[in-house]
């Protein structure tokens, strides 16, 4: 037997790998199964050039587990060892400045493991002893066994060993025994080594037999050693992709498309990126890229590595170029990293294009689902949003497919105002705004349907990239004539004290719970229009809507009630009916009060004249003080003999309530007030 002290500086590098790399334990399996596999792979190339002349025989690595002897085992028959090969790899690691880097990144294990090369000493966070026991492939080599206990003492022996390759042999401790149970090991090796290229063997094959699960004789092989993503794109047909996507998510539902990636140069990538069909949002978070280094199985977080859009995609992306083993922030300034997020970007938008091009019908088919994607994709990155402007496509109401250049040709002169600005009409709900649709429509106006998450803000991105020339609005924004205001409409021709008049009419029977604030509005329009319809102002709306989209920030808007206009359209018989009930039924009623309040007004502002209030006197202020109440006072009655008007009119809260019904508004004690009184009206 034969002694010696592993070469670190660092007094001990084992109480430093079992401290610190405390969160990433389970990594140690992928790091043994990487080396069992790269030694495989040695191997072979060296049979390959003919530098190894001997057999290779049946190239697997196998992992065992041996609870009596608290043993995990990693054997694979590849290239093995040599005393002096151990001595040089194993033996001496340097470490410089270790301390510091440690500290730094005592959570990133992955980024401690690629500093130091420690691939093969992450076995010590599991174990309180480890073997390596190993055989040369070279002629007349001998056996060797290294054993060390995690002091940096290492002994070595020499055995017997029957074949070429390397065990690997942990004696796991008591903290980590769940590193002995099958199903544990299972779910590792299933995790990291799926797609090794050697295959993976982990017990045998079971299958149940007179209602029992028994072994069969067959290897219980883990991975697929050729995935999808390292063959050639010319070797696959559509079904391959997809049972391909079956595999990395059994439960997904079949993905919309598939991009192929294959980059030699200027870097190295490979990989396929799926667009998945989503159900709900639970899944966004649980299916996510892969990301790996010559088939081994490194992050699923990819932040930083892909677009943020494309971190929504699924599939798998395979780089031994991506410096995989340093810490996040690195990642992300690191300029090859950014070349091949620029890539892959870039590869996203030309398949896009292609299909475009040569799929259109298919594109159009899945484009509700894929939509969301795009969308974000261009909300947020502009490289991508250049080039996606020839592909995204909008659908009109009657599920019409277009592209910008497309609908813009379509709606041409018909959708410019008189300002010669195009206006873009949509809906958000195609049934609930079915009468402002058919307006529109009646109009010779085509609508466009715009219901996805992300079209609020994709419609203001649109509005921005057309820097003033084109303008979204929602059918119901307004009425008809001012959807795309054409000339100058015809004005009211009702006196304020009329429209004052009516306001309080119609408010008085107008929902006031708070949630909602109206304003009513006087229109000439015609006599075939509605007498009365609500309108809902685009700004505000839409600032509501994207306050909701993205929380936080514009809760401003948030808050505030949903506003919409009353429009009463002064031209309607029923209008013109009203207004003269109201004045034979309120006229001499209100008046009293209004002549007081003219007086009162004229009083108040002849005392306050052109002063500021706070140069006034304060017998001064006291008297413009009672005068206010007064007006107020009197205005109330007012109110009160309009209001009373209204309850007793059969057509004001008949028409109010149509207009709240076919906005949907109409609801609970309300809907119940309204049938009861259609009924009486019958
Ligand atoms: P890395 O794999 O990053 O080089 P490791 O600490 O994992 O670092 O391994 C150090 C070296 O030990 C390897 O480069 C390889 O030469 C050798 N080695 C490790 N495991 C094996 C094995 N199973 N068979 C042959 N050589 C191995």
């Amino acid at each position: 037997m034969q002694k010696g002290n592993i070469g670190v500086t660092t007094n001990d590098i084992f109480p430093i790998i079992k401290k610190f790399l405390y969160s990433d334990h389970e990594i140690f399996l992928r790091e043994l199964v990487s080396n069992a596999v790269d030694a495989t792979q040695k191997l072979k190339t060296l049979s390959s050039v003919g530098e190894y002349k001997g057999e290779l025989g049946d190239l697997k690595v196998e992992v065992k587990t041996d609870a009596k002897a608290g043993t995990l085992t990693i054997s694979d028959r590849g290239i093995g060892m040599t005393q002096e090969e151990i001595d040089k790899y194993i033996n001496r690691i340097a470490f410089s400045g270790a301390e510091e880097f440690l500290e730094k990144y005592k959570n990133d294990a992955n980024a401690i493991i690629g500093h130091f090369g420690l691939g093969f000493y992450s076995a010590f966070m599991v174990s309180k002893k480890v073997e390596i026991i190993t055989k040369s492939y070279k002629d007349g080599s001998k056996a060797v066994k290294w054993s060390c206990d995690g002091s940096p003492e290492y002994t070595f022996d020499e055995i017997d060993k029957a074949d070429r390759g390397t065990d690997i042999v942990l004696y796991i401790d008591d903290e980590n025994k769940d590193f002995l149970e099958e199903g544990k090991v299972k779910g590792l090796l299933t995790k990291y080594c799926k797609f090794l290229p050697v295959p993976i063997v982990f017990g045998k094959e079971k299958e149940w037999k007179d209602g029992k699960e028994v072994e069969t004789d067959k290897d219980n092989v883990i991975n697929n050693t050729q995935p999808a993503w390292t063959r050639k794109p010319a070797e696959l047909k559509e079904e391959d992709y997809k049972s391909f996507y079956k595999e990395l998510y059994p439960y997904g539902d079949d993905p919309l498309f598939y991009i192929h990636l294959n980059v030699d140069y200027p870097f190295n990538l490979t990989g396929i990126l799926y667009f998945p069909k989503i159900k709900n949002n639970f899944e966004i978070q649980k299916n996510k890229i892969q990301l790996y280094c010559n088939q081994v199985f490194v992050t699923d977080s990819v932040e930083g590595i892909v677009p943020e859009f494309l971190t929504l995609l699924h599939g798998v992306i395979d780089s031994p170029d991506i410096p995989l083993n340093v810490s996040r922030s690195y990642l992300q300034s690191d300029s090859n990293v950014k070349k091949i997020s620029n890539h892959i970007t870039k590869k996203v938008a030309d398949r896009l294009q292609e299909i475009f091009n040569s799929q259109r019908a298919e594109l159009e088919n899945k484009w509700d689902d894929l939509k969301i994607f795009i969308e974000y994709g261009m909300l947020t990155d502009e490289k991508f949003s250049e080039r996606a402007e020839k592909f995204v496509l909008l659908k009109n109401i009657d599920g019409k497919f277009y592209t910008l250049d497309e609908y813009k040709t379509l709606i041409g002169e018909n959708h410019k105002d008189k300002d010669g600005n195009l206006v873009y009409l949509y809906t958000t709900n195609a049934e609930e705004q079915h009468q402002y649709i058919q307006a529109a429509k009646d109009k010779g106006y085509d609508v466009l349907l715009m219901d996805g998450q992300l079209d609020v803000h994709f419609i203001s991105k649109l509005e921005q990239k057309s820097e003033g020339k084109a303008r979204f609005t929602r059918v119901d924004a307004d009425v008809i004539d001012k959807l795309i205001q054409k000339g100058d409409n015809k004005s009211v021709t009702l006196t304020t004290e009329q429209q004052d008049a009516l306001t309080s009419v119609f408010s008085s029977q107008l929902p006031s719970d708070g949630k909602m604030n109206f304003i009513v509005t006087y229109e000439n329009m015609d006599a075939n229009s509605q007498p009365v319809f609500i309108t809902q102002n685009e700004f505000m709306r839409r600032m509501k809507e994207m306050s909701a989209t993205q929380g936080g920030g514009m809760n401003f808007y948030g808050e505030m009630p949903d506003s919409f206009n009353l429009v009463v359209n002064t031209a309607h018989p029923l209008i013109e009916k009203i207004l003269k009930e109201e004045e034979s039924e309120c006229g001499d009623k209100v008046a009293p009060f209004a002549l007081d309040i003219t007086s009162w007004e004229k009083k108040r502002a002849d005392l306050k004249g052109d002063k500021k209030e706070s140069d006034l006197a304060e017998a001064v202020k006291d008297e413009i003080k009672d005068l206010d109440n007064k007006i107020s006072e009197a205005k109330k009655q007012q109110k009160s003999i309009f209001e009373g008007f209204a309850k007793e009119s059969k057509e004001v809260g008949q028409l109010v309530d149509l207009a709240l019904l076919s906005n949907n508004l109409l609801k609970g004690e309300a809907l119940s007030r309204f049938i009861k009184r259609s009924m009486s009206l019958l």
